[in-house]
């Protein structure tokens, strides 16, 4: 029997488990959009709860998260200041610049992470010839920055110089309970130093659809009237907001599993030739590492471990992403590794 093909493309391969599919199906609906369902009135209660704010809202994904933010912060031509790897400059298809009609400034942070000088260096003085900036975005963890995790010391530094330069701050948590699980800091630690934050249910929650956006009261009636404009807005969404639940009830602490095999991964791959990883240093479940010494582009050596059956992601010239996850096992790990090996010209 062939085996079966092993996703490590990303944390969002996940299928609901069967007892997250039962959750599920055994859900109380009602109308979202009205306000009606009760089991996403829960699921919003308990992520406001979680990451210290006062409100929140289920939205489809972590991208609409991202963009309603910016949009409830920022006013056309306003400036937002993250990394310069960051998810909303480089994967939401330029949505801050058709929707929010925001202006992105990149820092240039060390694997995701800038400092608070970077911040205050990047807030200029008043004028009408720059745009004001109006938001500060930090990503925990840090996606490109290859999983790695904001200290929450650090954290806190750049909020405060955000708040002394008058800019409002928003937390993109896609995998914010990897940091939590990892760094034994609390969501809550992280996330109420922000004026908004959001996590995340398809990532390493193992959820099916869904993100959910945290802040003041007011912020969240502004973020459902985009909900609503945007067609955000659901009906009998308690389906995924159960899903949701019962990852935070059963998926949580389980990410310590996803970042042993990350650093089983990594460690494999350091022995194999021509293989060398972008950073020794991993501290969740992403890897990222360099094929041009095996001999390879990234496309051709994704292509090639497709054919034997890996997924895999390529994220530059040479740089491939895997990413470990609820559905791929230790074994798992040891098999991409064989076929890697495998894959040497
Ligand atoms: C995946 C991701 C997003 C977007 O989330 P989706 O639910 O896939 O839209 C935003 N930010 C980061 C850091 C991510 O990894």
């Amino acid at each position: 029997m062939p085996d079966a093909f092993l996703d490590f493309f990303s944390d969002t391969k996940t299928r609901p488990t069967p007892a997250m599919r039962a959750a599920m199906m055994a859900a109380e609906v009602g109308d979202e959009q009205k306000g009606e369902d009760p089991t996403v009135t829960r699921l919003c209660e308990r992520v406001a709860d979680m990451l210290g704010q006062e409100d929140a809202v289920l939205l489809p994904s972590g991208t609409m998260c991202n963009q309603i933010a910016l949009a409830v912060h920022c006013r056309p031509g306003d400036e937002v200041i993250c990394d310069q790897s960051s998810h909303i400059i480089n994967s939401e298809g330029g949505g801050p610049a058709a929707l929010a009609g925001v202006m992105l400034r990149g820092l240039p942070g060390k694997r995701g992470i800038f400092s608070a000088a970077d911040v205050t260096g990047a807030i200029q003085p008043e004028s009408r010839y720059r745009p004001r900036p109006r938001l500060l975005c930090v990503e925990q963890t840090s996606n490109f920055g290859g999983g790695s995790i904001w200290p929450l010391e650090t954290m806190r530094q750049v909020t405060a110089a955000a708040r002394t330069g008058g800019l409002a701050t928003h937390l993109d948590g896609a995998r914010l309970f990897n940091a939590v699980v990892a760094s034994g800091v609390g969501a809550r630690d992280y996330a109420e130093t922000f004026d908004s934050a959001w996590v995340d249910l398809t990532k390493g929650l193992g959820g099916p659809v869904g993100a959910v956006l945290a802040g003041p009261r007011d912020f969240i009636r502004e973020a459902w009237r985009l909900k609503q404009r945007l067609g955000g807005a659901m009906r009998q969404a308690g389906f995924l907001a159960a899903a949701g639940l019962h990852a935070l009830d059963h998926h949580v602490a389980r990410l310590a599993e996803d970042h042993a095999n990350a650093r089983a991964l990594a460690a494999g791959l350091a022995q194999l030739p021509g293989i060398r990883l972008a950073d020794d240093r991993i501290e969740t479940n992403i890897v990222f590492f360099d094929v041009a010494g095996a001999g390879y582009s990234a496309v051709d050596f994704v292509t090639a471990a497709k054919t034997k059956g890996l997924g895999a992601g390529a994220f530059g010239p040479s740089l491939v992403r895997m990413i470990t996850h609820l559905d791929v096992s230790a074994d798992d790990v040891q098999r991409a590794l064989e076929i890697i090996a495998s894959l040497r010209k």
